[in-house]
C-alpha cells in the first residue's frame, strides 16, 4: 500500500492511499491545482482517486471537496453531520454516502471504518484503514484521548497522528485568549505531550511507521514534535512529519 500526506496543517489537509490499483483520499483541504501538482511531487502521478472521505466540515479539511468528487468523479463519503455541516458548499457533486461513526465500509481492497473524535465540529471522525498488508490508523484533529481510542488504534501497523502544539508556546505565543483555550480545550488539538502519551499506549513490535500530521505553525516547531515522538519511538521505526506547504514522499507501507 501507498501513501502520502500531501498537505497537513490548518492552511489544508489532504491525504492520499493507493493499493491493488484502487485509490481513495481523506479530506480535501487544497487547491484541485495544488492537490494534483503534490500527487506528482509524492511519486504518485498516475493515480486517480476512486472515493473521497471527509473527517469534519472544517474548511482546512472540506474546502475543495466539491470541485475534486467532481474533477475524480468520486463519491464523497461522511457522517450524517458532516454531510449537513458542508453540504451548502460543495455545490453540484456525484454522490453524497453515508460512513457513521462506529461503521466500516469495503473500499476496493480496503476496509475503512470510521470512529468518532473528541473535536469542535458536528461529528468528526477518525479512520481505520485495513488492507491484506496492515492496519493505518489516522486521528487527526481531536482534543483529546482515551481507553475508547487506545482500543481503535491498538495494533496499527503505521499511524497518522495529530501532534498540534507545544503547551509553552501555545500559552507564550501570539494567539487571542479565546482562541488558545479553544486548542487547549479537550475539542480542540492534541498537544505534543498527549500525542507522545498515546503514542506510549501505541507502540508494539509491529508498528512500523508514524506519521506526525496537523502541526501548528505558530504554536510548534517540527523538531520539538519530532524529538517528543522520538523519546516514545527510539530509534529503527519511520518518522514522517506533515506540512502545509510540501507533500511527504508516497511510503510504501
Ligand atoms: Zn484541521
Ligand atoms: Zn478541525
Amino acid at each position: 500500500m501507498r501513501f502520502a500526506l500531501l498537505s497537513s496543517g490548518s492552511g489544508g489537509n489532504s491525504m492520499i492511499f493507493e493499493h491493488d490499483g484502487y485509490s481513495f483520499m481523506i479530506d480535501a483541504g487544497i487547491s484541485m491545482r495544488e492537490t494534483i501538482s503534490r500527487m506528482e511531487a509524492s511519486g504518485m502521478r498516475s493515480v486517480e482517486p476512486s472515493a473521497l472521505f471527509l473527517s469534519h466540515e472544517h474548511s482546512d479539511h472540506s474546502r475543495c471537496a466539491g470541485i475534486l468528487a467532481r474533477r475524480f468523479r468520486m463519491p464523497i463519503y461522511s457522517t450524517e453531520g458532516t454531510a449537513s455541516a458542508c453540504v451548502r458548499g460543495l455545490g453540484s457533486v456525484p454522490s453524497m454516502r453515508r460512513l457513521d461513526n462506529g461503521c466500516s465500509i469495503q473500499a476496493g481492497p480496503f476496509t475503512i471504518e470510521a470512529f468518532r473524535l473528541p473535536h469542535d465540529a458536528e461529528d468528526p471522525s477518525g479512520y481505520v484503514i485495513a488492507w491484506d498488508g496492515g492496519r493505518l490508523g489516522v486521528a487527526t484533529d481531536l482534543g483529546c484521548w482515551g481507553e475508547w481510542l487506545v482500543r481503535f488504534l491498538g495494533g496499527c501497523s503505521a499511524l497518522v497522528l495529530e501532534f498540534n502544539h507545544d503547551l509553552d508556546l501555545l500559552w507564550s505565543g501570539s494567539y487571542p485568549w479565546p482562541l488558545k483555550q479553544r486548542i487547549a480545550s479537550s475539542d480542540g488539538h492534541l498537544s505534543n505531550a498527549d500525542a507522545s502519551a498515546l503514542l506510549d499506549r501505541l507502540i508494539h513490535d509491529g508498528l512500523g511507521t508514524v506519521v506526525l500530521a496537523h502541526l501548528s505553525r505558530e504554536n510548534n516547531r517540527p523538531e520539538i514534535a519530532s524529538r517528543a515522538a522520538r523519546s516514545v519511538l527510539g530509534t529503527g521505526r519511520g518518522l514522517l512529519l506533515g506540512d502545509q506547504f510540501t507533500t511527504t514522499p508516497a511510503v510504501v507501507l
